[in-house]
């Protein structure tokens, strides 16, 4: 049987076809965010996969890594550090650069964001090729800190973005 919290969950998961182009599926998380006993339980079972281990940071990338993220830290009662587009941060950063399907994106966190020997938690709301967690977990390593695990709402596992991030943990509520 399965958890009735991760079933409420996958019901608050909505698929948009054809969106931002066609022949995409697009994973919508917007009515689990609309709905606070879907979004609590979505952080519940997250926390629970952690339980008892020492996390001392959340990274979570621009933008729905930022939403689980930030939150799964308050509930964690670790930090929070985000992981913004370039130019965004005011202070002094560290900068990784990553290839898309076309051209290349960057990722910038705060240099004292993160301290050496820090156990990290990588946040974001999905995962598919695994490209932008695997950018931020090159950061985080960069700068001294280390990744525990990569976890998100969702696995797109048919894009197998798990295998770019081995050996390295991966945790997902749902899996498509
Ligand atoms: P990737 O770097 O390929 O793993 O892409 C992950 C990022 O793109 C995440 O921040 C997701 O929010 C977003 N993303 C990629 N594919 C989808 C999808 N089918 N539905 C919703 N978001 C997606």
């Amino acid at each position: 049987m399965t958890d009735p919290r991760l079933d409420a969950v996958r019901a608050l998961v909505r698929d948009i076809p054809d969106f931002p182009k066609p022949g995409i599926l697009f994973k919508d998380i917007t009515p689990l965010l609309a709905n606070p006993v879907g979004f609590n339980h979505s952080l519940e079972l997250l926390e629970e996969r952690f339980e008892g281990e020492r996390v001392d940071a959340i990274v979570g990338m621009e933008a729905r890594g930022f939403i689980f993220g930030a939150a799964l830290a308050a509930r964690m009662r670790v930090s929070f550090v985000p992981a913004r587009k370039p130019g965004k941060l005011p202070a002094e950063v560290e900068r990784v650069e990553y290839a898309l399907e076309y051209g290349t994106d960057s990722l910038e966190i705060h240099k004292d964001g993160l301290k050496k020997g820090d156990r990290v938690l990588v946040v974001d709301d999905l995962i598919a090729t695994g490209g932008t967690a695997k950018a931020t977990g090159d950061l985080i390593e960069r700068m001294g800190a280390e990744v525990a695990a990569y976890a998100f709402v969702i696995d797109l596992t048919f894009l197998d973005g798990k295998a770019k991030l081995a050996p390295t943990r991966v945790e997902a509520l749902l899996e498509y």
